[in-house]
């Protein structure tokens, strides 16, 4: 039935599967089968690492047979919807409830009615409550389950931090109890009690929380004894020894990182402020240089690609950065295999390395200076240094880069005018350079985005930028960069940054918000083309919420939803550092 309808839909090649390197696993010998869903398009989920990860080590367990979903355009959801069909697999073309697990990698708080999409389309009960013993277990990681209470009606677990050892044994020790939960046996809620007690797993429906008269929460407690008071994000220990994909799986159409991936370390030796990911990955790991090369001449060879890209939260500050671009040059140059970097700091660009880069990649540059003035920077605890970037900079031009582009955002704690005119200047000091190197000015991209003061951040306590505000501020940067055509500024949707914030520092109040927003016709909130507001303030009307509520600062002395997560970086480091942006 879907091949049949295919040719009626935009991009059918997105749906059809076997792409090179994909798995060919027997699905119904394997003991224990896992969907591994993505709530965004393939060209997206495609591009996500840990998908990859996750796919390549469940496949590589000879008991287990792991299969993709993706969310489905509009065009190919109406047709399904049409004639009454599920959503398949890529892999053998299996329901979702043919499944033991459906997994969920959560990018984005945008993606959540994705989510509810996928189990819709596939005919599965959305919330955990309504679904028994013969419906996957669905199961959640990633990204924002930093903050999974948004969430927590419509998932059966949560996996927090790193998700390659845990899952391992989630799946263990439900193998050893499939049959009986399967036949009824075991109740689901003993099965995840069970499963609680795997360090990292979180699962919602072992918890109970109160509210106070203001609305903040007041009490997050187990409901039963042994259930643990907080979860421990779970960390790999050594990335040299863990599992890494080398049989990259090459998709039929263009993705949007249609290359492969070199991770070449997990978490940040900087302490930006407002930097979420920096408590997600914590802490630092390095991927020994020999072995990262020796990855990447496998993933080389097994898939194909001409490109390489480097992966890490500030590559700059991997050690042997030097050393590893030498080996990649020697092994790659020769073939033209192309190698991209992430952005960069200035400092990594001068000297040898600058040399190094200007071998492989002379189109542009990218950093991400975050704001214009050096005073919010120092506020932001962001390591920039101006002076090495103009120096650098200087150097890049002359050696033949063309466009540089540079990212900031806005809604900072004490901006002024004064500081949303310095991105400006900032820019053009930027353009202007490449004119002193090389005769002309350079382009320069200019990306901003709005600050969110995300969960386990030391930014978390403060309000977030109304969406007023917001759209006078791009207003004021939009008419001071405007005398100068060489600057190019793109401003995120602040209305979807608004609904993000919402969700991202959000309680358990909120499913209720996103399951009416879903019903009411909500998904692809990440795109602009469907993204509409309207839908969700309607929500929030009807569940008797205020969406402001949640953007406004947060109190100190107040338990926050996302406290029982324990990242390895304390609340206390995290409100010394609060204290100090405060006071500065
Ligand atoms: S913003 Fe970048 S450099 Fe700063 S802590 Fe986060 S990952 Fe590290």
């Amino acid at each position: 039935m879907y091949d049949g309808i295919l040719l009626n839909v935009k991009r059918p090649g997105q749906y059809l599967g076997r792409e090179w390197n994909v798995s060919a696993k027997d699905f119904e010998s394997a003991q224990v089968k896992f969907a591994v869903s993505f709530p965004d398009l393939y060209e997206i989920g495609m591009s996500n690492l840990g998908l990859r990860i996750i796919y390549g080590l469940l496949n590589s367990l000879p008991a287990v047979s792991c299969e993709r979903f993706f969310s489905v355009d509009a065009d190919l959801e109406a047709l399904l919807r049409a004639q009454g069909s599920w959503l398949l697999s890529l892999e053998s073309r299996r329901r979702l409830e043919e499944f033991d697990f459906a997994g969920f990698s959560l990018g984005s708080e945008l993606n959540y009615t994705n989510v509810l999409n996928i189990l819709d389309l596939s005919g599965i009960p959305l919330k955990s409550s309504e679904r028994g013993n013969k419906y996957p277990l669905v199961i959640g990681g990633g990204p924002s389950a930093m903050n999974p209470e948004p969430m927590h009606e419509f998932f059966d677990l949560f996996i927090i931090g790193e998700a390659e050892e845990a899952i391992l044994e989630v799946i263990d020790l439900y193998r050893r109890h499939k049959d009986a939960y399967r036949g009824g046996g075991i109740k689901k809620e003993e099965l995840l009690l069970s499963l609680s007690g795997i360090e990292g797993v979180y699962v919602p429906s072992l918890y109970e929380v109160e509210y106070d008269s203001q609305g903040n929460l007041k009490e997050f407690k187990p409901k039963f004894r042994g259930v643990p008071d907080r979860i421990r994000k779970r960390v790999v220990g050594n990335l040299n020894s863990s599992y890494y994909p080398q049989d990259w799986v090459v998709p039929n159409v263009q993705v949007v990182h249609d290359r492969v991936t070199l991770e070449i370390m997990r978490g940040c030796p900087n302490r930006c402020r407002f930097c979420q990911a920096r408590s997600q990955y914590f802490p630092l790991r390095l991927r020994d240089p020999s072995k990262a090369i020796m990855l990447a001449q496998e993933m080389y060879r097994l898939s194909g690609y001409e490109e390489v890209a480097l992966s890490g939260l500030s590559v700059s500050d991997y050690p042997f950065i030097e050393g590893l671009l030498q080996g990649l040059c020697a092994s790659f140059t020769p073939k033209g295999v192309g190698l991209s970097l992430p952005s960069l700091k200035a400092k990594t660009l001068i000297g040898g390395v600058s040399q190094l880069i200007a071998k492989f990649k002379k189109t542009s540059l990218t950093f991400a200076p975050e704001a214009g003035s050096e005073r919010l920077r120092q506020l932001l605890a962001k390591d920039f240094d101006s002076a090495q970037f103009f120096s650098a900079l200087n150097q890049a031009y002359a050696a033949g880069y063309q466009h540089v582009k540079l990212y900031f955002m806005i809604g900072l704690p004490q901006e002024t005018e004064e500081d949303l005119k310095a991105i400006v200047d900032f820019s053009t000091e930027a353009s202007r350079m490449k004119k002193e190197a090389v005769g002309s000015s350079a382009q320069v991209n200019i990306s901003i985005n709005n600050l969110i003061p995300k969960p386990h951040t030391a930014l978390q306590w403060l309000p977030m930028l109304s969406m007023e505000e917001a759209e006078r501020k791009q207003a004021f940067i939009n008419e001071s960069a405007r005398k100068n055509r060489r600057l190019k500024v793109n401003f995120h949707n602040f209305k979807m940054s608004f609904l993000e914030g919402i969700l991202s520092r959000g309680d358990r109040r909120l499913s209720g918000v996103i399951l009416s927003s879903f019903k009411r016709g909500a998904k692809f909130d990440a795109w602009s083309n469907y993204f509409n507001l309207q839908l969700w303030l309607d929500s929030f009307r009807e569940c008797g919420l205020d969406p402001e509520f949640y953007l406004r600062p947060k109190p100190v002395e107040i338990p926050l939803p996302w406290d029982f997560i324990d990242t390895g970086i304390s609340k206390a480091a995290l409100l010394e550092e609060f204290n100090k942006t405060i006071a500065i």
